[in-house]
Protein backbone atom coordinates (compact mmCIF):
# COMPACT_ATOMS: atom_id res chain seq x y z
CA UNK A 1 0.00 0.00 0.00
CA UNK A 2 1.40 3.67 -0.66
CA UNK A 3 2.29 5.39 1.82
CA UNK A 4 2.32 8.28 -0.19
CA UNK A 5 0.73 11.37 1.73
CA UNK A 6 -0.78 13.36 -1.44
CA UNK A 7 -3.25 12.34 -3.25
CA UNK A 8 -1.41 12.60 -6.60
CA UNK A 9 -0.24 10.67 -9.57
CA UNK A 10 3.47 10.02 -10.77
CA UNK A 11 2.20 11.35 -13.71
CA UNK A 12 0.73 14.51 -13.12
CA UNK A 13 4.32 15.07 -10.92
CA UNK A 14 6.42 14.06 -13.47
CA UNK A 15 5.25 16.89 -15.97
CA UNK A 16 7.51 19.61 -14.98
CA UNK A 17 10.68 19.70 -17.19
CA UNK A 18 11.94 22.28 -14.75
CA UNK A 19 12.15 25.01 -18.10
CA UNK A 20 11.70 28.14 -16.11
CA UNK A 21 9.13 29.36 -18.46
CA UNK A 22 6.41 29.91 -15.93
CA UNK A 23 8.56 32.05 -14.18
CA UNK A 24 7.63 35.54 -15.49
CA UNK A 25 3.94 34.75 -15.50
CA UNK A 26 3.73 33.59 -11.54
CA UNK A 27 3.13 36.91 -9.41
CA UNK A 28 4.80 35.90 -6.33
CA UNK A 29 8.39 35.66 -7.92
CA UNK A 30 7.59 38.74 -9.85
CA UNK A 31 7.73 40.26 -6.41
CA UNK A 32 10.48 38.37 -4.86
CA UNK A 33 12.28 36.77 -6.76
CA UNK A 34 12.59 34.04 -5.32
CA UNK A 35 13.09 30.26 -6.64
CA UNK A 36 10.91 28.74 -3.87
CA UNK A 37 8.08 31.38 -4.61
CA UNK A 38 7.40 29.85 -8.13
CA UNK A 39 5.44 27.57 -9.59
CA UNK A 40 9.06 25.27 -10.52
CA UNK A 41 9.85 26.21 -6.92
CA UNK A 42 7.04 24.59 -5.64
CA UNK A 43 6.47 21.83 -7.50
CA UNK A 44 10.11 20.96 -5.97
CA UNK A 45 8.59 21.04 -2.77
CA UNK A 46 5.31 19.41 -3.62
CA UNK A 47 7.23 16.57 -4.96
CA UNK A 48 9.45 16.44 -1.50
CA UNK A 49 6.64 16.27 0.37
CA UNK A 50 5.27 13.67 -1.66
CA UNK A 51 8.64 11.51 -2.62
CA UNK A 52 11.14 12.56 0.46
CA UNK A 53 8.27 12.71 3.28
CA UNK A 54 9.35 16.00 3.73
CA UNK A 55 7.44 17.55 6.78
CA UNK A 56 5.11 20.20 6.36
CA UNK A 57 6.81 23.10 8.68
CA UNK A 58 6.25 26.27 9.02
CA UNK A 59 8.57 27.35 5.81
CA UNK A 60 7.03 24.44 3.43
CA UNK A 61 3.79 25.92 4.50
CA UNK A 62 5.20 29.67 3.71
CA UNK A 63 6.11 28.42 0.33
CA UNK A 64 2.47 26.69 -0.61
CA UNK A 65 0.46 28.77 1.57
CA UNK A 66 1.71 32.31 -0.59
CA UNK A 67 0.92 30.52 -4.15
CA UNK A 68 -2.07 32.85 -5.11
CA UNK A 69 -3.47 30.40 -6.48
CA UNK A 70 -3.69 32.35 -9.77
CA UNK A 71 -3.10 29.67 -11.98
CA UNK A 72 -1.71 31.97 -14.39
CA UNK A 73 1.51 29.49 -14.59
CA UNK A 74 -0.57 26.42 -16.40
CA UNK A 75 -1.24 28.70 -20.02
CA UNK A 76 2.68 29.70 -19.57
CA UNK A 77 3.69 26.05 -19.12
CA UNK A 78 4.65 23.74 -22.43
CA UNK A 79 4.48 21.15 -20.55
CA UNK A 80 0.85 20.99 -19.54
CA UNK A 81 1.92 20.77 -15.75
CA UNK A 82 -1.49 20.39 -14.15
CA UNK A 83 -0.51 23.06 -11.43
CA UNK A 84 -3.67 23.77 -10.20
CA UNK A 85 -4.18 19.88 -9.05
CA UNK A 86 -0.81 19.85 -7.51
CA UNK A 87 -1.43 23.10 -5.24
CA UNK A 88 -5.21 22.11 -4.61
CA UNK A 89 -3.64 18.10 -3.41
CA UNK A 90 -0.91 20.21 -1.09
CA UNK A 91 -3.24 22.05 0.38
CA UNK A 92 -5.70 19.38 1.10
CA UNK A 93 -3.11 17.77 3.50
CA UNK A 94 -1.56 20.82 5.07
CA UNK A 95 -5.19 21.57 6.03
CA UNK A 96 -5.27 18.55 7.41
CA UNK A 97 -2.12 18.94 9.77
CA UNK A 98 -3.61 22.75 10.61
CA UNK A 99 -1.09 24.00 8.39
CA UNK A 100 -3.41 25.96 6.05
CA UNK A 101 -6.09 28.33 7.03
CA UNK A 102 -5.62 29.83 10.47
CA UNK A 103 -8.34 29.73 13.10
CA UNK A 104 -10.01 33.12 12.28
CA UNK A 105 -10.29 31.92 8.86
CA UNK A 106 -11.81 28.84 9.24
CA UNK A 107 -14.32 30.71 11.75
CA UNK A 108 -15.20 33.00 8.65
CA UNK A 109 -15.46 30.16 6.17
CA UNK A 110 -18.02 28.69 8.55
CA UNK A 111 -19.98 31.34 8.20
CA UNK A 112 -20.39 31.97 4.77
CA UNK A 113 -22.94 29.42 4.16
CA UNK A 114 -25.07 31.10 6.53
CA UNK A 115 -26.83 33.47 4.14
CA UNK A 116 -28.97 35.22 6.75
CA UNK A 117 -25.90 35.95 9.48
CA UNK A 118 -23.82 37.22 6.60
CA UNK A 119 -27.04 39.89 5.36
CA UNK A 120 -27.34 40.82 8.62
CA UNK A 121 -23.24 40.98 9.52
CA UNK A 122 -22.54 43.41 6.48
CA UNK A 123 -24.16 46.61 7.99
CA UNK A 124 -22.14 45.87 11.21
CA UNK A 125 -18.52 45.19 9.00
CA UNK A 126 -19.58 48.44 7.34
CA UNK A 127 -19.90 50.58 10.25
CA UNK A 128 -16.54 48.62 12.15
CA UNK A 129 -14.81 50.05 8.97
CA UNK A 130 -15.71 53.45 8.60
CA UNK A 131 -14.82 53.42 12.49
CA UNK A 132 -11.24 52.17 10.83
CA UNK A 133 -12.06 49.09 13.60
CA UNK A 134 -11.29 46.54 10.32
CA UNK A 135 -7.25 47.25 9.80
CA UNK A 136 -6.92 48.73 6.18
CA UNK A 137 -3.85 45.90 5.39
CA UNK A 138 -7.16 43.65 4.61
CA UNK A 139 -7.71 45.48 1.12
CA UNK A 140 -10.98 46.15 1.51
CA UNK A 141 -12.88 48.58 -0.69
CA UNK A 142 -16.04 50.38 1.68
CA UNK A 143 -18.73 47.80 2.57
CA UNK A 144 -22.29 48.89 1.75
CA UNK A 145 -24.18 50.34 4.89
CA UNK A 146 -26.84 49.51 2.97
CA UNK A 147 -27.55 46.40 1.11
CA UNK A 148 -29.90 47.08 -1.63
CA UNK A 149 -32.60 44.88 -2.96
CA UNK A 150 -32.22 40.98 -3.44
CA UNK A 151 -33.23 39.84 -7.11
CA UNK A 152 -36.53 38.22 -7.35
CA UNK A 153 -36.71 35.31 -9.26
CA UNK A 154 -39.02 35.70 -12.50
CA UNK A 155 -40.17 32.50 -13.17
CA UNK A 156 -41.08 29.21 -10.91
CA UNK A 157 -39.79 27.33 -14.21
CA UNK A 158 -36.79 29.80 -15.32
CA UNK A 159 -34.66 29.31 -18.55
CA UNK A 160 -31.92 30.25 -17.04
CA UNK A 161 -30.52 29.88 -13.29
CA UNK A 162 -28.69 32.93 -11.57
CA UNK A 163 -26.18 32.23 -9.06
CA UNK A 164 -26.13 34.36 -6.36
CA UNK A 165 -23.34 33.12 -4.42
CA UNK A 166 -22.40 34.28 -0.48
CA UNK A 167 -20.42 37.36 -0.09
CA UNK A 168 -21.86 39.15 -3.87
CA UNK A 169 -25.06 38.95 -2.78
CA UNK A 170 -24.58 40.86 0.26
CA UNK A 171 -21.19 43.22 -0.82
CA UNK A 172 -22.42 43.59 -4.37
CA UNK A 173 -25.92 42.91 -5.03
CA UNK A 174 -26.12 45.95 -7.50
CA UNK A 175 -24.39 43.54 -10.05
CA UNK A 176 -26.72 40.71 -9.93
CA UNK A 177 -29.36 43.74 -10.87
CA UNK A 178 -27.80 44.29 -13.73
CA UNK A 179 -27.43 41.15 -14.92
CA UNK A 180 -30.74 40.13 -13.94
CA UNK A 181 -31.90 42.79 -15.90
CA UNK A 182 -29.62 41.87 -19.02
CA UNK A 183 -31.11 38.21 -19.17
CA UNK A 184 -34.07 39.98 -19.37
CA UNK A 185 -33.59 41.84 -22.05
CA UNK A 186 -31.76 38.69 -24.10
CA UNK A 187 -35.69 37.38 -23.77
CA UNK A 188 -35.60 35.11 -21.09
CA UNK A 189 -36.56 34.49 -17.46
CA UNK A 190 -35.07 33.62 -14.70
CA UNK A 191 -34.62 31.24 -11.33
CA UNK A 192 -32.40 32.17 -8.30
CA UNK A 193 -31.36 29.31 -6.22
CA UNK A 194 -32.70 27.85 -3.21
CA UNK A 195 -31.38 28.42 0.45
CA UNK A 196 -29.37 25.18 -0.58
CA UNK A 197 -27.05 27.02 -3.20
CA UNK A 198 -26.27 30.19 -0.95
CA UNK A 199 -22.20 29.49 -1.20
CA UNK A 200 -20.36 27.39 -3.72
CA UNK A 201 -17.21 26.67 -1.84
CA UNK A 202 -14.74 28.11 -3.89
CA UNK A 203 -12.70 29.66 -0.65
CA UNK A 204 -13.09 26.44 1.20
CA UNK A 205 -11.47 24.40 -1.37
CA UNK A 206 -8.77 27.15 -1.92
CA UNK A 207 -8.16 27.03 1.87
CA UNK A 208 -7.51 23.24 1.45
CA UNK A 209 -10.93 21.91 3.22
CA UNK A 210 -12.44 20.16 0.42
CA UNK A 211 -14.68 18.21 2.74
CA UNK A 212 -16.41 21.39 3.13
CA UNK A 213 -16.64 22.22 -0.34
CA UNK A 214 -17.58 19.09 -1.36
CA UNK A 215 -20.56 19.04 1.37
CA UNK A 216 -21.14 22.71 -0.05
CA UNK A 217 -21.13 21.76 -4.08
CA UNK A 218 -23.47 18.94 -2.98
CA UNK A 219 -25.90 21.20 -1.93
CA UNK A 220 -25.46 23.93 -4.44
CA UNK A 221 -26.47 20.94 -6.79
CA UNK A 222 -29.63 20.60 -5.19
CA UNK A 223 -30.51 24.26 -5.53
CA UNK A 224 -30.79 24.84 -8.94
CA UNK A 225 -32.29 20.67 -10.53
CA UNK A 226 -33.22 20.59 -14.34
CA UNK A 227 -31.24 20.95 -17.04
CA UNK A 228 -31.26 24.83 -17.91
CA UNK A 229 -27.80 27.23 -18.05
CA UNK A 230 -26.68 28.74 -15.03
CA UNK A 231 -24.73 31.85 -15.51
CA UNK A 232 -22.88 32.95 -12.77
CA UNK A 233 -21.05 36.89 -12.67
CA UNK A 234 -18.43 35.95 -10.32
CA UNK A 235 -15.28 34.36 -12.12
CA UNK A 236 -14.43 32.79 -8.78
CA UNK A 237 -17.72 31.20 -7.94
CA UNK A 238 -18.07 30.17 -11.99
CA UNK A 239 -15.05 28.46 -12.06
CA UNK A 240 -15.62 26.54 -8.86
CA UNK A 241 -19.01 25.84 -10.11
CA UNK A 242 -17.71 24.24 -13.34
CA UNK A 243 -15.19 22.54 -10.94
CA UNK A 244 -17.66 20.53 -9.50
CA UNK A 245 -17.57 17.17 -11.49
CA UNK A 246 -13.48 16.99 -10.47
CA UNK A 247 -14.76 17.89 -6.25
CA UNK A 248 -17.32 15.62 -6.26
CA UNK A 249 -16.33 12.99 -9.00
CA UNK A 250 -19.67 11.27 -9.97
CA UNK A 251 -21.71 11.95 -13.31
CA UNK A 252 -24.10 14.13 -12.01
CA UNK A 253 -21.71 16.65 -10.87
CA UNK A 254 -20.19 16.15 -13.83
CA UNK A 255 -23.80 17.00 -15.92
CA UNK A 256 -24.00 20.09 -13.90
CA UNK A 257 -20.86 21.55 -14.49
CA UNK A 258 -22.01 21.44 -18.21
CA UNK A 259 -24.82 23.55 -17.04
CA UNK A 260 -22.60 26.43 -15.62
CA UNK A 261 -22.01 29.67 -17.73
CA UNK A 262 -19.83 32.86 -17.06
CA UNK A 263 -22.14 35.85 -17.69
CA UNK A 264 -20.04 37.01 -20.43
CA UNK A 265 -20.01 33.76 -22.58
CA UNK A 266 -23.94 33.19 -21.81
CA UNK A 267 -25.10 36.94 -22.73
CA UNK A 268 -22.27 36.62 -26.26
CA UNK A 269 -24.31 35.13 -28.41
CA UNK A 270 -27.71 37.29 -27.10
CA UNK A 271 -25.85 40.87 -27.62
CA UNK A 272 -27.61 41.54 -30.52
CA UNK A 273 -31.15 40.74 -28.73
CA UNK A 274 -30.28 42.68 -26.05
CA UNK A 275 -29.33 46.03 -28.02
CA UNK A 276 -32.18 45.61 -30.23
CA UNK A 277 -34.50 45.59 -27.20
CA UNK A 278 -33.00 48.90 -26.31
CA UNK A 279 -33.43 49.65 -29.60
CA UNK A 280 -29.91 50.93 -30.18
CA UNK A 281 -27.79 49.64 -33.09
CA UNK A 282 -24.20 51.36 -32.74
CA UNK A 283 -22.79 53.83 -30.54
CA UNK A 284 -20.28 55.77 -32.03
CA UNK A 285 -16.42 55.63 -30.68
CA UNK A 286 -15.88 59.45 -30.08
CA UNK A 287 -18.87 59.22 -27.43
CA UNK A 288 -17.89 55.79 -25.92
CA UNK A 289 -16.53 56.17 -22.55
CA UNK A 290 -12.62 54.80 -22.33
CA UNK A 291 -12.40 51.00 -20.17
CA UNK A 292 -9.39 49.56 -18.99
CA UNK A 293 -9.99 45.33 -18.94
CA UNK A 294 -8.42 43.69 -16.04
CA UNK A 295 -8.94 39.95 -16.67
CA UNK A 296 -9.43 38.01 -13.17
CA UNK A 297 -7.26 35.00 -13.18
CA UNK A 298 -9.76 32.30 -12.72
CA UNK A 299 -11.65 34.26 -16.11
CA UNK A 300 -8.51 33.90 -17.73
CA UNK A 301 -6.29 31.15 -16.83
CA UNK A 302 -9.03 28.91 -15.67
CA UNK A 303 -12.17 29.30 -17.20
CA UNK A 304 -10.66 30.42 -20.40
CA UNK A 305 -13.74 32.93 -21.33
CA UNK A 306 -11.84 36.61 -21.08
CA UNK A 307 -12.53 37.51 -24.79
CA UNK A 308 -16.20 37.54 -23.81
CA UNK A 309 -15.80 40.49 -21.57
CA UNK A 310 -14.51 42.37 -24.53
CA UNK A 311 -17.44 41.18 -26.93
CA UNK A 312 -19.93 42.51 -24.92
CA UNK A 313 -18.52 45.42 -23.94
CA UNK A 314 -17.04 46.73 -27.03
CA UNK A 315 -20.60 47.72 -28.06
CA UNK A 316 -20.41 50.23 -25.34
CA UNK A 317 -16.98 51.52 -24.55
CA UNK A 318 -13.62 51.77 -26.43
CA UNK A 319 -11.43 49.00 -24.55
CA UNK A 320 -7.99 49.56 -23.65
CA UNK A 321 -5.63 46.58 -22.74
CA UNK A 322 -2.96 46.08 -20.09
CA UNK A 323 0.51 44.71 -21.20
CA UNK A 324 0.97 42.30 -18.72
CA UNK A 325 -0.12 38.99 -19.84
CA UNK A 326 -3.34 38.93 -17.37
CA UNK A 327 -0.52 38.90 -14.56
CA UNK A 328 -2.50 38.26 -11.17
CA UNK A 329 -3.61 41.16 -8.78
CA UNK A 330 -3.65 39.69 -5.89
CA UNK A 331 -6.99 39.43 -4.32
CA UNK A 332 -6.77 35.47 -4.83
CA UNK A 333 -10.25 34.67 -2.71
CA UNK A 334 -9.32 35.44 0.25
CA UNK A 335 -5.36 35.93 -0.03
CA UNK A 336 -5.63 39.76 0.43
CA UNK A 337 -6.89 38.97 3.90
CA UNK A 338 -4.57 36.24 4.61
CA UNK A 339 -1.01 37.07 3.18
CA UNK A 340 -2.27 41.22 3.11
CA UNK A 341 1.78 41.83 2.68
CA UNK A 342 2.47 40.10 -0.53
CA UNK A 343 -0.92 40.80 -2.31
CA UNK A 344 -0.15 44.28 -1.67
CA UNK A 345 2.82 44.03 -3.26
CA UNK A 346 1.52 42.60 -6.50
CA UNK A 347 -1.48 44.63 -6.38
CA UNK A 348 1.09 47.80 -6.62
CA UNK A 349 2.25 45.71 -9.67
CA UNK A 350 -0.85 45.84 -11.30
CA UNK A 351 -1.92 49.28 -10.49
CA UNK A 352 1.46 50.49 -12.22
CA UNK A 353 0.21 48.85 -15.25
CA UNK A 354 -3.32 50.03 -15.34
CA UNK A 355 -1.80 53.60 -14.42
CA UNK A 356 0.46 53.61 -17.34
CA UNK A 357 -2.97 53.36 -19.55
CA UNK A 358 -4.56 56.20 -17.48
CA UNK A 359 -2.98 59.39 -18.23
CA UNK A 360 -5.82 60.95 -16.22
CA UNK A 361 -5.73 58.54 -13.19
CA UNK A 362 -9.22 58.09 -13.86
CA UNK A 363 -10.01 55.68 -16.60
CA UNK A 364 -12.55 52.74 -15.49
CA UNK A 365 -11.61 49.63 -15.13
CA UNK A 366 -13.69 46.22 -15.60
CA UNK A 367 -13.17 43.47 -13.23
CA UNK A 368 -15.33 40.61 -13.70
CA UNK A 369 -14.71 39.33 -10.04
CA UNK A 370 -16.14 40.72 -6.80
CA UNK A 371 -12.72 40.12 -4.83
CA UNK A 372 -10.37 41.71 -7.63
CA UNK A 373 -12.70 44.44 -8.18
CA UNK A 374 -13.07 45.26 -4.20
CA UNK A 375 -8.79 44.93 -4.26
CA UNK A 376 -8.15 47.12 -6.75
CA UNK A 377 -11.13 49.42 -5.45
CA UNK A 378 -8.87 49.70 -2.26
CA UNK A 379 -5.95 50.67 -4.07
CA UNK A 380 -7.99 54.27 -5.34
CA UNK A 381 -8.86 52.74 -8.74
CA UNK A 382 -12.22 53.38 -9.97
CA UNK A 383 -13.16 49.72 -10.56
CA UNK A 384 -16.42 48.35 -12.06
CA UNK A 385 -17.99 45.11 -13.14
CA UNK A 386 -18.06 44.52 -17.12
CA UNK A 387 -22.32 44.00 -16.88
CA UNK A 388 -22.59 46.89 -14.63
CA UNK A 389 -20.76 48.89 -16.96
CA UNK A 390 -22.94 47.17 -19.93
CA UNK A 391 -26.18 48.03 -18.13
CA UNK A 392 -25.60 51.16 -17.25
CA UNK A 393 -24.31 51.99 -20.47
CA UNK A 394 -27.93 50.52 -21.96
CA UNK A 395 -30.44 52.11 -19.77
CA UNK A 396 -31.16 48.80 -18.32
CA UNK A 397 -30.13 50.03 -14.48
CA UNK A 398 -29.37 53.52 -12.61
CA UNK A 399 -25.60 54.53 -12.96
CA UNK A 400 -23.74 54.22 -10.05
CA UNK A 401 -20.77 56.12 -8.24
CA UNK A 402 -17.88 53.92 -6.05
CA UNK A 403 -17.52 54.96 -2.78
CA UNK A 404 -14.55 56.73 -2.28
CA UNK A 405 -11.07 54.82 -1.59
CA UNK A 406 -8.35 56.44 -0.68
CA UNK A 407 -5.63 54.98 -2.26
CA UNK A 408 -3.07 52.70 -0.64
CA UNK A 409 -0.95 51.34 -3.73
CA UNK A 410 2.54 52.65 -4.67
CA UNK A 411 1.74 54.66 -8.54
S1 LIG B 1 -0.69 29.62 -9.16
FE1 LIG B 1 0.00 31.74 -9.47
S2 LIG B 1 1.13 32.26 -7.58
FE2 LIG B 1 0.88 30.02 -7.61
S3 LIG B 1 2.78 29.26 -8.55
FE3 LIG B 1 1.27 29.48 -10.24
S4 LIG B 1 1.61 31.55 -11.05
FE4 LIG B 1 2.65 31.45 -9.03
S1 LIG C 1 5.84 24.25 -14.57
FE1 LIG C 1 6.02 24.10 -16.79
S2 LIG C 1 6.90 26.09 -17.40
FE2 LIG C 1 7.23 25.88 -15.20
S3 LIG C 1 9.25 25.00 -14.98
FE3 LIG C 1 7.80 23.27 -14.98
S4 LIG C 1 7.67 22.62 -17.12
FE4 LIG C 1 8.63 24.66 -17.15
Amino acid sequence: MSTRPLALSDDELSTCVGCGLCLPHCPTFRVTNEEALSPRGRIATIRSIQYDGLHIDEHVSEILNTCVQCRGCEPACPSGVPYGRLIEAAKNEMAAQHRSAPWWQRIGLRLLPHHRLLLIGTPVLAVAQRLHLIPKRAGLSPLPLRLGSPVIATSPTPDVWLFTGCVMDAWQRSTHRSTAALIEAAGFNFGIPTKAGSCCGALHSHAGLSTVAQALATSVMTSMPGTNPIVVDSAGCGAALKDYGHLLGTPEAQTFSQRVFDIHEWLEPHMATIMQSRQIEFIDTSIKPSVIVQDPCHLRHVQKTHTAVRSILSPVANLIELDDDGLCCGAGGAYSIVEPELAGQIRDRKVRHIRAKSPTQKTLVASANPGCLMHLQAAGLIVKHPVDILAEALGLVPTTDQPPTKGTAKS
